[in-house]
């Protein structure tokens, strides 16, 4: 399959590396006034071992920097489990591998692509969300993490409602995404995006991205969404920069989702 490149990531502007920890350093400077603040990156569409997946958790490894990764159970086979996990046995507490959706199939007719719309009954939904979470645990064991990301990033309420009734801890979507969830069920949701920026020049897609990173953390939770298969040469380079860039602010703590609701569970 052909995976999109955004525009950005045609060429890394010449300043990068200046303009990166300039935009961390801005960034965690305002957030400083306001308390804690935690990072976390979430890599979709993980089930297929390759160069690309090889390559980022490598960079996350050498620079041991935490990575919540969102498994699609039905892509998922035993084979391709041990060779995932295979390059990822240096530290098991560094990944966190959870669930996302079922198939990663749009069921909606109109509007915006959803996995789990409202076109969904609430059998389909338990069905495939319990059917996924199933075969995820058969076949992870103990290095499944019950949170849930949503395809394309969006669900509606009776989904929420069938997460918190089947015991998540919490789900995962875009910041500020309505319904929002409640009761029982934590939101640990990504507010910025790496690989699928829709910009039609580089000069806007950087300008948009350095403006969300810099939000991102001077609000005090950063979630940084990361698509392997669009990654190329220069969007690997770019996460070398900024995993290097963020390990130097030492304020800056660096979690995945278990990290992140344990703190919550003991505040
Ligand atoms: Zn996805």
């Amino acid at each position: 399959m052909q995976h999109e490149v955004s525009a950005i990531w045609h060429r890394l502007p010449a300043d990068i590396v200046n303009r990166t920890e300039r935009c961390v350093a801005a960034g965690c400077e305002q957030q400083s006034r306001s308390g804690d603040a935690h990072l976390f990156f979430r890599a979709d569409d993980i089930a297929v071992p390759g160069r690309n997946f090889t390559r980022l958790l490598k960079i996350f490894s050498d620079y041991r920097v935490p990575l919540c990764l969102a498994v699609v159970p039905a892509w998922l086979t035993r084979p391709r489990w041990l060779a995932l996990k295979g390059l990822a046995q240096d530290a098991a507490s560094r990944w966190c591998w959870h669930q996302h959706g079922w198939r990663h199939v749009n069921h909606e007719t109109k509007g915006k692509k959803q996995e789990f719309g409202p076109t969904r009954s609430r059998a389909d939904l338990e069905h495939d969300i319990g059917g996924g979470r199933q075969r995820l645990e058969n076949l992870l064991g103990q290095d499944f993490y019950p949170v849930f990301t949503l395809p394309w990033n969006r669900c509606d309420q009776k989904t929420l409602d069938v997460l918190e009734d089947l015991g998540y801890a919490a789900v995962s979507r875009s910041r500020g995404s309505r319904p929002p969830a409640s009761g029982g069920l934590a939101s640990v949701d990504v507010n910025v995006d790496l690989h699928t920026r829709k910009e039609k020049t580089p000069a806007a897609g950087w300008q948009n991205l350095f403006d969300e990173l810099q939000q991102a953390i001077a609000a005090g939770h950063c979630g940084i969404m990361v698509h392997h298969q669009r990654m190329n040469r220069a969007a690997f380079d770019f996460l070398d920069i900024l995993l290097k860039t963020l390990k130097t602010q030492k304020d800056l703590e660096l979690v995945h989702f278990k990290n992140i609701i344990d703190e919550k569970r003991c505040a």
